[in-house]
C-alpha cells in the first residue's frame, strides 16, 4: 500500500511485509524485542481488512488472517516505510 507522510515523503510498503512486522505481543517477545512471528505462517496474500487511526499517534491493522491486535505507531511505521520502498526513488529510476 501508498504511505504518504506529512513531509511529502511516499512510499510502498507491501501488505505482506506489513504483516510480518506487526509489533504486538503476539509477534514480537515483550522483554527481549526479538521476532517470534515465523513470517513463512503468513499466507503471501495477507492483506488489511481494516484500518483504524488510534488518537493521532498509531494505526491499527485487522487483516485477512484474523489478526489485529498489532499497534503501529507512526514512528515505527516510518521506520518500516524506510525498509522498503520510497515511491520517489523508484519513480526516477523508471
Ligand atoms: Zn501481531
Amino acid at each position: 500500500m501508498a504511505i504518504v507522510w506529512s513531509n511529502q515523503e511516499r512510499f510502498l510498503v507491501p501488505y505482506f511485509g506489513l504483516r510480518c512486522h506487526c509489533p504486538c505481543a503476539g509477534c514480537v517477545d515483550e522483554h527481549t524485542g526479538e521476532r517470534t512471528l515465523q513470517p513463512k505462517k503468513i499466507r503471501p496474500d495477507v492483506k488489511p481488512t481494516d484500518i483504524h487511526q488510534v488518537g493521532n499517534y498509531a494505526i491499527t491493522i485487522t487483516w485477512s488472517d484474523g489478526h489485529s491486535t498489532g499497534i503501529y505507531h507512526y514512528d515505527r511505521l516510518f521506520q518500516l516505510c524506510k525498509l522498503f520502498k520510497s515511491l520517489d526513488e523508484s519513480e526516477k529510476n523508471e
